[in-house]
Order: C-alpha cells, then structure tokens, then sequence
C-alpha cells in the first residue's frame, strides 16, 4: 500500500517561518496550483485558509473551481486562465491574470454582456523571464483600456526567472528595475492602489528587500526553497512510503526486471515495491540512480523502473515483507531524491500520481 502523507502541522511551520522572512506589513499569497505541488489542494487550501494566509493561488480556472466547491472563501487568483471557460471565473468569484490584450479584450466584451462590473482582475507583466504577460511598453495602451473599463485592479505583478542565483545577478536586477518602474507608472493611478508583487519562494529567501506588497510561496509552504541552506528551516509537507509488497532470493548472474538492465554478480534479496512510473517514481530513477530508505538504510533502485512496480536491492538489509519503504519526506528529502532522478522537486512532487492515497496528518 502506497501512502502520500500531508503533514499540516509541517505546513504550520513552514508558512509561520516564511511569515517570519517577509515581516508583517507584507501580505503572503499561497500558491495551490497542481493538486498543492502533488499534495491535496484541497485539505492544503483549507488549512491554509485556517492559519490565516491572504491569498491562494493555482494555475487554471478548474483548479479554482475545485477549491471554491470544497469551502475555500478567500480570495484565488487565477495564474494561467485560457481563453474558453472565462464564464466559469465569474460563477465561482476567481480573480483573473490578464496577461494579453486580447484576453483583456475577450474579458471587457464577456463583462460587458453579463451587465458584470468592477470585476476583480490582476495585471501580469513580462519583465525578462519571456512568458506570459504585458511589456512595458503596453504601459500607455493599458492606461488608456484601463480609462474605458469596469475592473477591479487587485494586484499587478510579474515573475522572476532567475530567482535561486546569488546575487550580484544582472538578469534580477534588470528585471527588478523594470518592475520598480511599473510600479511607479502605478502607484497614484488608481483610487484603490493595487497590490504589487514580484518573489516566489526563493525570491524570498534570496532578496528579502524585494518583497514589495505580497509574496506567492508554493514550494516553500510544502518544505524546499531551492538551496540547502534555505531549506534547513523548512519541513518536508509530502513524505511518499510504501510498503514491500515480495521479497526474493537470486543468484549470481539473474537479471531482475524488463530488458535485461540489471545483472545480479553475486547472490542476493530483491524486494519489490507496488508503484512505478505510472505514479511518478520516473524511469530515471531506475538503474541504481536512485535509492529508498529502509530500516535506516538506504536500498538503491535496482532494473528499469516498471509502470506499477520496482524493484530494490536489499542484499544487505535487514527487513522483510511489509516493512516500511520511504521515497522522500523525512530521512531523504524530494529535492535531494528528485536530484538523482535527474530533476527538481516540483516535479518530482507534483508528478505523484491519483493512484497514490492521500493522507493527511497534523502531528509533527
Ligand atoms: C508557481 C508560481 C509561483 C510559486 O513559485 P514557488 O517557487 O513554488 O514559490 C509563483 N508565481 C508564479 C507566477 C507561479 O507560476
């Protein structure tokens, strides 16, 4: 049986550290896009509403609406909204990203059919990263939109690509500088100035002196921060085990698995596991890249990782069926077990997969 454990009391402690870093005047956005980084959207945007976060955040307008039917009254910006489902934004009360004027032309003519006014939206802006969002030199063109519509203007922001680099960086500080003149162009134009914001988590472990009104920490809140020496102050949220499901003997010479991969040189246990690349442990964990912790011990992975299955070398450990397995969580971290699986812990954490059981505790 395979158990993601969610362990809020874990959470508590990384938004309450994260609360520490930005000082009280500045407001924390938590960011609950891909099912929470993996986790349970839901049971994570409950609590986090619960401890008192300002602002939640996800990717599409689905995801907002899933929180919206599960109680979740706090304000959801909605990072990534697609042309489409626009509708659905205004039936759940989701805040909108516009990034583009053609989706702030979609949005005017869909508010305008619907009789909506003063309808809350956010301003994203391009400052370097090259993804979504306005440049500046659209300033002009959106002032004079602005002029002719009905909208709430929450917040403008925009999103650093290079946020984890030591500083000096010139990419961060060219960025920064366009946004502190966005910010400028902003300020006094409104009646209700909007909220500006540029960091997410490593931003806010990396510049401090940027925090401007509001942060969006999501990998922070669920334990990593993209550096050793940030991580130390945060707890792992998503602790991944499972449990050996078979023990068996070869001998010298067996190979063990698909294709051959690995060759057994001398006599020995193999334990296997129920859960494979089809609920994220990738194929590049396979082949003794990675290893599991078992019984103090870490078991590398041994053989091409199968869709439902895995397979250990516990030659030289003590344990038998049923003993504990874990992936990543308290005695391996994601980010450093995502590390030898050739990735980040954002995506080794959000690729766990739906078979997976959730299941959330709040004791440490
Ligand atoms: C995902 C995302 C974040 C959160 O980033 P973390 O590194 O997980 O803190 C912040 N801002 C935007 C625009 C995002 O897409």
């Amino acid at each position: 049986m395979n158990t993601l454990y969610i362990n809020l009391s874990h959470l508590e402690h990384n938004y309450h550290h994260i609360r520490s870093k930005i000082g009280s005047h500045v407001k924390l956005m938590g960011v609950v896009k891909a099912n929470a980084y993996g986790g349970s959207d839901v049971e994570i945007g409950d609590h986090l509403q619960k401890i008192g976060i300002d602002y939640l955040a996800v990717a599409t307008t689905q995801e907002g609406k899933q929180l919206r039917q599960n109680n979740i009254e706090i304000p959801i910006l909605i990072f990534y909204p697609q042309f489409g489902n626009l509708e659905t934004l205004f039936e759940f009360e989701l805040e909108p990203s516009i990034y583009s004027f053609s989706l702030w032309d979609y949005l005017v003519d869909l508010t305008r059919r619907k009789r909506i006014k003063n309808y809350p939206i956010h301003l994203k802006f391009n400052t370097g990263m090259n993804r979504l969002g306005f440049e500046l030199n659209q300033i002009t063109g959106l002032k004079e939109k602005l002029s002719n519509s009905f909208f709430d203007i929450k917040s403008i922001y925009s999103h650093l690509g290079y946020s984890q680099e030591p500083s000096p960086y010139r990419l961060i500080d060219t960025q920064t500088k366009k946004f502190k003149k966005i910010v400028q162009e902003f300020t006094d134009y409104f009646t209700q100035r909007p909220l500006f914001h540029l960091l997410n988590t490593s931003g806010v472990f990396n510049r401090p002196n940027l925090t401007f009104d509001m942060v969006r920490c999501g990998i922070g809140l669920y334990g990593y921060a993209n550096h050793s020496k940030w991580d130390q102050n945060l707890k792992s949220v998503m602790s991944l085990e499972s449990k050996i499901m078979q023990i068996r003997h070869v001998e010298k010479g067996e190979y063990i698995g698909y294709n051959k991969a690995y060759q057994c040189e001398k006599d020995g246990r193999i334990a296997i596991l129920p859960l494979g690349y089809a609920d994220g442990i990738s194929r590049h964990s396979g082949n003794q890249k990675n290893k599991v912790w078992i019984n103090g011990h870490l078991a590398p992975i041994v053989g091409n990782v199968c869709m439902d299955l895995l397979m250990i070398d516990v030659t030289h450990i003590d344990c038998q069926e049923q003993d504990k397995v874990e992936f990543f969580g308290n005695h391996q971290s994601a980010s450093h077990f995502a590390e030898n699986s050739g990735t980040i812990s954002y995506e080794q954490l959000s690729h766990i997969g739906s078979r997976i059981k959730r299941k959330v505790i709040d004791y440490p």
